[in-house]
């Protein structure tokens, strides 16, 4: 199936949500997480009309980054973030999604170069609460955000989350209500966030009625990823 035809698709899945959930479309941004394919299908997802991509793995990022032309993109980094990779995160993303602890934080905005604008955060919420997942604890979540929006060189923009697979449709939709309620409780102390960043291909009817405004969106546009 081509992109342009699985863009569509997705596209459908997403006005329909937003119609359900009495949202409007536009209030729901859509990156296409392109980790796991080609510079070339990226290239053709551009030429589709994607102007938003999502990796996870610098390695596998920058070479990709270097082949296509950088005007109009906009690039999120959505993998967990080591501290041997915040300056090459700094350096090429406009975003990065996965903040967990206030070192990483604190990093990212010192060797976020001078001449770009600072660069967008979300900070990554463990709403399932396996200890095997990334993301800090629910009850450290606003503690954190404190801290991070006072670095110089972030922007704090909203929460992540990448809940654990649930079965019953009823049962996906709880973690990101958690999120949102996370978020509205940080809001209410002040800090302006507009972004919750949740959903990805086989949940993202259940994030976009608990308010999600970005989608991450890979094997649903790209189809399986070549591992
Ligand atoms: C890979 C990935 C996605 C996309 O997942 P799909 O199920 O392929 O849509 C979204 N978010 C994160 C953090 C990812 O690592």
């Amino acid at each position: 199936m081509e992109i342009t035809q699985r863009l569509s698709r997705v596209r459908r899945r997403l006005v329909q949500a937003c119609l359900d959930a009495g949202r409007a479309p536009e209030s729901v941004q859509l990156v296409a997480v392109s980790k796991g394919h080609s510079a070339l299908a990226i290239e053709q997802a551009v030429a589709a009309g994607l102007l938003e991509f999502g990796e996870s793995y610098l390695q596998e990022a920058l070479p990709k980054l270097e082949k296509i032309p950088r005007e109009g993109l906009t690039w999120h980094f959505i993998g967990p973030i080591q501290s041997n990779k915040t300056r090459g995160i700094a350096e090429n993303f406009d975003w990065a999604h996965a903040v967990d602890r206030l070192k990483i934080a604190q990093r990212l905005s010192e060797q976020r170069p001078v001449w770009l604008p600072p660069l967008n955060v979300c900070v990554q919420v463990n709403v399932s609460g396996e200890s095997s997942k990334s993301g800090c604890a629910p009850e450290e979540t606003l503690e954190l955000c404190k801290a991070v929006v006072q670095l110089p060189r972030l922007r704090l923009r909203g929460l992540m989350a990448i809940p654990a697979a649930a079965s019953a449709d009823a049962d996906r939709r709880i973690p990101f209500r958690r999120l949102r309620e996370l978020s509205d409780d940080v809001r209410t102390q002040g800090i302006p966030l507009d972004t919750l960043s949740a959903g990805m291909s086989d949940d993202l009817e259940a994030a976009v009625t608990e308010g999600s405004t970005l989608l991450r969106i890979g094997t649903a546009l790209f189809g399986n990823r070549i591992p």
